[in-house]
C-alpha cells in the first residue's frame, strides 16, 4: 500500500490538469515519456534566465556556477545508481546514444571477425539495431537469447549462447513491450563467470526500481532522462572506469581533448573523454532536479504505488471480455500490453484517445516481440506513480466501450 499524497503530487505536474478533447487528460503513455514535475521546468527556467553560460571554458562567474551546477548533478545521478565515481557517468542524448556510443566504442576496440554479440528477443530497436550495425562492421554475428509465450527470457540454453567468442551482453532490464522484469543479476553472473561484460538497457527500470551498479557489477548501463521525469534530449551512459578507460573516443571535438596538433590529438579524463562539444547543460540541470524530485518523494513509495495500479489495473482489464493480455510474465513493472480478439490495437487506442486517455498502441519499437506472438501490435498501457485509480478506472470503461463496438 501505498504511502504518497497522491493530490499534492498531482498538483505538482501541471500538464495533469490539461483537458483533450474536453475530458481530463488520462495519461497512461509513461512508457514512451514521463510529465514533468513544476520542480524541474523551474530548474530549467532558472539556468536560462539566470546563469546561463557555457561549462568548463568559461574563466567568467556564471561559466563557473553553470559548470558547478552540471557537475553536482552529475554527482546526484552517479549517487542515485550508487556509481563509485562521479566520473563513470557519461552524459548522452539518451539511451538510444548511450547503446550507440558502447556499440561504436567498446566495438571498435574488441569485437573482431567471428566474434558475438549477445541481446535478447524483447529488445528495444535501440539496444538491437546499433548491434547489428557494429556486428556487419566488424564481420561478427548477432545472437539472441529467445523469449517464451509467457514474454520471459527463456535461459535454459543460456550457457550455450555465452561462447568463448561472445565478447559482449547487451540486454533489458524491464521491456518496454511487455512490461518484463529479467533476472539481470543471474545474467550478469553468469556472463561474468565467462569474462563477458553486460551492458544493461535501464530505460524502463530506472524509474520503477532501485539500481545499483556496483551490487549488480554491471558493466554498463544506460538510460533516457525523460523517462524518469526530466527533461528529453538527456541520457546517461554509466561505464566502469577500467572500460571507459579502454575504449576509444566516440566523437571527437571541443572540450574532449587534453591537447590538439595537426599531427597527433590526446584526450581528457573521464567523463568528458566522451563529451565533445557543449553539452545540454539545461537538459543536465533539469534532470539533477528530476533526481531530486524521485528523492524526495522516495522510490519504494513510488514502487509501492506503482504496484498497486498495476495491480489493480490487471485485475480490472481481466474482467473485459474477449482481453488478453500479450506477455505475462511473473515480474513486471509499470506495463501492461493487451489486445481484444481480433480487433487491431490502432482501433482501440483512437477509441481511447477520442475519450482523453493516452495510451500508445502499435509495435513500441519492438518487432521481433510482435513477430513471436504473431500480431501486428499491442494496446500499452503505462503506469506512473501519478496516476490514480480514476485513470484506471476510466481506461477500463474506455477498453469496455471498444470492446462492445468492435467486437
Ligand atoms: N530502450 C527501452 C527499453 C526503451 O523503452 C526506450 C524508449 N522507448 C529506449 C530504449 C530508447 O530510449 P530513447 O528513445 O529515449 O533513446
Amino acid at each position: 500500500t501505498t504511502h504518497l499524497n497522491i493530490e499534492k503530487i498531482r498538483a505538482d505536474f501541471p500538464i495533469l490538469q490539461t483537458t483533450v478533447y474536453g475530458r481530463p487528460l488520462v495519461y497512461l503513455d509513461n512508457g514512451a515519456t514521463t510529465q514533468k514535475p513544476r520542480q524541474v521546468t523551474e530548474a530549467i527556467s532558472n539556468y536560462y534566465d539566470t546563469y546561463n553560460a557555457n561549462v568548463h571554458r568559461g574563466v567568467h562567474y556564471l561559466s563557473q556556477v553553470a559548470t558547478d551546477a552540471q557537475e553536482a548533478a552529475r554527482s546526484k545521478i552517479a549517487r542515485f545508481i550508487n556509481a563509485k565515481h562521479d566520473y563513470e557517468v557519461i552524459f548522452t542524448r539518451g539511451t538510444t546514444e548511450s547503446v550507440n556510443l558502447v556499440a561504436y566504442s567498446f566495438c571498435k576496440q574488441y569485437l573482431k571477425a567471428g566474434d558475438e554479440v549477445l541481446i535478447s528477443g524483447m529488445e528495444h530497436h535501440s539496444n538491437l539495431v546499433p548491434w547489428q550495425i557494429a556486428c556487419e562492421d566488424h564481420g561478427a554475428t548477432l545472437k539472441v537469447i529467445p523469449i517464451d509465450d509467457k514474454g520471459e527470457l527463456i535461459l535454459e540454453d543460456l550457457d550455450q549462447l555465452l561462447t568463448a567468442r561472445t565478447r559482449i551482453v547487451a540486454l533489458t532490464w524491464v521491456s518496454n513491450s511487455l512490461g518484463t522484469v529479467n533476472p539481470v543479476a543471474e545474467i550478469i553472473t553468469r556472463a561474468h563467470a565467462r569474462n563477458i561484460p553486460v551492458l544493461l538497457d535501464a530505460a524502463q527500470a530506472i524509474q520503477h526500481t532501485h539500481v545499483d551498479v556496483q551490487a549488480l557489477d554491471v558493466d554498463f548501463l544506460v538510460f533516457s532522462g525523460h523517462k524518469i521525469y526530466g527533461p528529453t534530449g538527456i541520457g546517461v551512459l554509466y561505464g566502469k572506469e577500467a572500460l571507459l578507460n579502454a575504449i576509444p573516443p566516440y566523437q571527437g571535438g571541443g572540450s574532449m581533448i587534453k591537447s590538439v596538433s595537426f599531427e597527433k590529438t590526446t584526450y581528457a579524463d573521464l567523463p568528458f573523454k566522451f563529451e565533445a562539444g557543449t553539452p545540454d547543460v539545461a537538459g543536465i540541470i533539469g534532470l539533477g532536479a528530476a533526481i531530486d524530485y524521485v528523492n524526495e518523494i522516495g522510490l519504494d513509495n513510488i514502487i509501492a504505488a506503482e504496484h498497486d495500479l498495476m495491480t489493480y489495473a490487471q485485475q480490472a482489464l481481466s474482467g473485459i471480455k474477449g482481453l488478453r493480455f500479450i506477455g505475462d510474465a511473473t515480474h513486471k513493472a509499470g506495463t501492461l500490453s493487451f489486445l481484444i480478439d481480433q480487433v487491431h490495437p490502432f482501433d482501440i487506442g483512437e477509441l481511447l484517445d477520442k475519450q482523453g486517455i493516452a495510451v500508445r498502441t502499435g509495435h513500441h519499437c519492438c518487432q521481433p516481440v510482435m513477430e513471436h506472438f504473431h500480431i501486428p501490435g499491442t494496446v500499452r498501457a503505462s503506469f506512473s506513480f501519478y496516476n490514480n485509480k480514476e485513470d484506471i478506472d476510466r481506461l477500463v470503461a474506455g477498453v469496455e466501450k471498444a470492446a462492445q463496438m468492435f467486437v
